[in-house]
């Protein structure tokens, strides 16, 4: 299970924010308002109501959601989070942005994703079993290896994936792998795809610090978050020489400006259920640790993080962003206003899916590669895709954000116009 930040519901609706932050996009490049009235809106919106018999023998109603965005240049993807604060708008922004993910790497996808409100820290595996079953089920209108492939985000795991794949293939009458990404190896899950969020982001943050002229032997991080993407990512940055100086889950934060062993965190945090509380290290709020004195900040938890209240008080030099939506669009606008070189979500963890559609192409064939193939077709991506959204920011002077935004809805835009408007 992947951990995450506190949510902060005073802050900006995310549905809000990827609408905004696409409009910007738009008017720079000048788009035309028809396909703006079409790529501003999701395409599909389910929302379903089940029940599940809990264990007490009560029977509790979930609600739950699949959205997909835009299917032009391909079937919908995207994970399925289990979170108590889930919500429509929440989804159809993550959606949304999983069509500008899957664009800016080129990957042929659209953008989707799913959500159940639960809190799955409380529950039994057999309650998530259950729920999982049934939510797939309720869904199996929509999902499909041609038509929409969902994989794991925040609260759901290779597990739940093994259970939505075992449900799709019981209807079905046969076994079909491709239907989900993120599995186990056993059933067809790909190797890599477990770091993958984070070696992609980190790849990244490889190529910035070239462009920037930032030494990463020794550069100080933080990093937000120690769930799937945060924890790799602080333990791949580790190797390459980096001095990991904050490191935060649900609990809380920890600070140590001479260094944290992710691998001594990692073991701690499974023994005691958090990362607070390692010996030798500072307890900080999550406020403290984003505003940590560091030169990469990695936030790898959720939503609304940095904002118009915490943006001037930010120290790093580069941040990159292993999370999706972390960053509001004022918070955007300060960060760039102090030079401080952003790597954005639909860029940055792009690794995820990029190693799904890995997964998806190898259940396909059913011929799979070994763990060096992956990360080097994997690096090759994430290093393209840089190098693209970069040109684009330099030629158009706008920062990094903008310029992933203008190369994915160019590309979307381009799909959308060369099919033409049905009927
Ligand atoms: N949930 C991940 C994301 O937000 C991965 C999606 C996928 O692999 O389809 O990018």
């Amino acid at each position: 299970m992947t951990s995450a930040a506190v949510i902060d519901h005073t802050q900006r609706d995310p549905w809000e924010v990827a609408t905004e932050q696409f409009d910007t996009a738009a008017d720079k490049l000048h788009l035309d308002p028809n396909m703006r009235g079409i790529l501003r809106e999701c395409q599909r919106e389910l929302t379903v109501h089940f029940p599940v018999r809990m264990h007490d023998g009560a029977v509790k109603v979930f609600t739950g959601y699949r959205v997909q965005h835009n299917t032009s240049r391909g079937p919908g993807k995207g994970g399925i989070r289990y979170h108590p604060s889930a919500s429509l708008g929440e989804v159809k922004a993550l959606a949304m942005w999983m069509t500008w993910k899957c664009a800016v790497v080129g990957i042929p996808y659209g953008g989707a994703k799913g959500a159940v409100i639960c809190d799955p820290k409380t529950m039994t595996l057999q309650q998530l079993e259950t729920l999982t079953r049934r939510y797939t089920t309720e869904i199996a209108i929509l999902i499909g290896p041609e038509r929409d492939i969902p994989a794991p985000d925040l609260g759901t795991n290779a597990q739940t994936m093994a259970w939505i794949m075992d449900t799709y293939s019981m209807h079905a009458g046969h076994t079909v792998p491709a239907v989900v990404t993120g599995k186990p190896l056993s059933i067809g899950g790909s190797e890599g795809r477990n770091e993958a969020t984070a070696r992609g982001a980190v790849y990244t943050i490889i190529e910035a610090s070239k462009h920037l002229g930032l030494d990463l032997e020794g550069a100080r991080v933080v990093v937000q978050g120690f769930g799937n993407a945060g924890s790799f990512s602080a333990k791949l940055m580790a190797e390459l020489g980096a001095v990991i100086v904050g490191l935060s889950d649900t609990q809380g934060g920890i600070h140590n400006a001479k260094g944290l062993d992710p691998n001594k965190v990692d073991a701690y945090k499974r023994e005691t259920g958090s990362v607070v509380g390692l010996p030798g290290s500072e307890r900080v709020t999550n406020n403290e640790l984003l505003e940590l004195d560091c030169d990469i900040l990695i936030p790898a938890a959720i939503e609304n993080q940095i904002g118009e209240h915490n943006a001037p008080k930010i120290t790093a030099k580069l941040v990159a962003e292993a999370a999706n939506g972390p960053t509001s669009p004022e918070a955007d606008r300060i960060l760039y206003d102090k030079g401080v070189f952003m790597i954005p979500d639909i860029l940055c963890n792009a690794g995820g899916v990029t190693v799904s559609y890995f997964e998806w192409v190898q259940d396909l064939q059913n011929l799979f590669w070994r763990e060096a193939t992956i990360n080097a077709r994997l690096k090759e991506v994430m290093v393209r895709s840089f190098n693209d959204v970069l040109q684009m920011s330099l030629k158009h002077k706008v920062h990094m954000r903008t310029a992933a935004y203008m190369v994915a809805v160019a590309r979307v835009a381009e799909a959308t116009l060369t099919r033409g408007i049905y009927p």
